[in-house]
């Protein structure tokens, strides 16, 4: 199948406008990804025709909204190929999922002297939920670290693995570095030492397809809103074994069975994990994102934001005074680099002036800056519909800059 660019852009009347005149080119999709029109008619049409709050069925309106939600729970799992429904909870996001997993699944099983195993190339959301934990608990985070060229060190992961590690949480795919990690590898490495994995798919799902029974990790979290969908709205899947025996995140309506002034007992998974009126616009409209998702084609996005990839990198190498963070051969659409002599924000701010979105500063990734020394750096990030002009107009935009300092 050819990948048909125009049509594909089309479907986003976003990428038709100007930013200071100039056309727009939207290099942060791995910060936010913009919406095509299928994602916003289903919200749309959710109003028009059939609101109604879910699980709380008494009429007509209800009962349809509830049928909807809870048919985007199937097409979840299916997208991920989960073996059980209830292994979807809808959360906020992939930092509320994560936190979800730091307080439950600690509550549960994490004890004073106990060690999370982290790996250095997290987002803060991967790393602040465990160290968060691990003061409540009197616990300990042990670092998986990274080479140079931003590839883990996974050969250490046997030896930094011990009887008191309770959890290892590890990112599918770096948002600065770009690292493809090897999670499957991981996850069997911790299996073989009954520990469980936490897989950080933010910047995954949207770019490659994940099937979690295969990879068998234990928790894996993403966000509608890097994956064309609505923001607002994330997924935690967990294995139902594990779900189980974990205690509710946080208390109110829906997660219950029964209350009274002496006591509450939970509802079943998935509810358990599921307070209060939820984002029901947006996790309807992320049902048309990953239908949108599957029509364009997995392999197909995937195929095509390789190819920007290896355009832009081979095009950025030829500046000698350009640096880029992350060189792994395994690696998605995002490149993260600094220019000698030039403040990240200054080229971000000129950059902007052109027209071109990109992100600056510490990528909410401090541990990664540390590592090569840096306060921050710029990061573009491609998503489905960027194409090779665009990269030609950024890279001479590029030059420009460099003559301007
Ligand atoms: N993990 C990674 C790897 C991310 O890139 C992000 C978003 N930048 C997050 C977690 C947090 O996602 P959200 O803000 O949607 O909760």
């Amino acid at each position: 199948m050819s990948y048909d660019i125009t049509k594909i852009r089309n479907n986003f009347p976003v990428l038709h406008r100007k930013v200071y005149d100039k056309p727009l080119i939207y290099f942060d999709s791995a910060a936010s990804s913009q919406k095509p029109v299928q994602v916003l008619m289903a919200e749309e049409k959710l109003h028009n025709d059939y609101y109604g709050n879910i699980h709380r069925g008494a009429h007509f309106m209800a009962d349809k909204a509830t049928e909807d939600f809870e048919n985007i729970r199937v097409q979840v799992r299916n997208f991920i190929n989960a073996t059980h429904r209830e292994e979807i909870i809808f959360t906020k996001g992939a930092t509320e999922s994560i936190n979800l997993v730091a307080f439950s699944f600690c509550e549960a099983f994490l004890n004073e002297g106990d060690e999370i195993i982290v790996s250095e190339m997290e987002h803060h959301a991967n790393i602040v939920p465990w160290q968060m934990a691990a003061i409540r608990k009197k616990a300990r985070i042990v670092k998986l670290p990274f080479n140079d060229s931003g590839i883990l060190e996974i050969e250490k992961l046997p030896h930094l693995i011990t009887p008191k590690t309770k959890l290892i949480a590890v990112a599918h795919v770096s948002n600065v570095l770009g690292t493809i990690n090897p999670v499957n590898e991981i996850i069997s490495i911790a299996h073989q030492k009954n520990v469980p994995v936490l897989v950080d798919g933010a910047q995954a799902v949207p770019h490659l397809k994940v099937n979690i029974q295969e990879m068998d990790a234990d928790f894996y979290v993403f966000s509608a809103h890097k994956m064309y969908g609505p923001n607002g709205v994330g997924v935690l899947y967990g294995k139902k074994s594990w779900l189980e025996q974990m205690p509710p995140y946080q208390g109110g309506g829906e997660m219950i069975s029964e209350v009274s002034f002496e006591g509450t007992t939970f509802n079943e998974l998935p509810y358990k994990f599921e307070t209060g009126t939820p984002n029901i616009t947006g996790v309807i409209a992320f049902g048309a994102a990953i239908s949108f998702l599957n029509e364009t084609g997995l392999t197909e996005i995937a195929g095509w934001e390789h190819s920007l990839l290896e355009y832009a990198t081979e095009k950025l190498k030829t500046i000698s005074s350009l640096r880029i963070y992350g060189e792994a051969a395994e690696k998605s659409g995002v490149i993260s680099f600094n220019i000698e002599g030039i403040h990240p924000y200054d080229l971000g701010m000129l950059l902007d002036k052109m027209g071109i979105a990109a992100r600056t500063g510490h990528l909410c990734a401090d541990t990664v800056m540390a590592h090569f020394g840096i306060d921050g750096c710029v990061r573009i990030s491609f998503g489905m519909y960027n194409t090779m002009e665009e990269i030609d107009i950024f890279i001479a935009a590029l030059h420009k800059i460099i003559l301007m300092f």
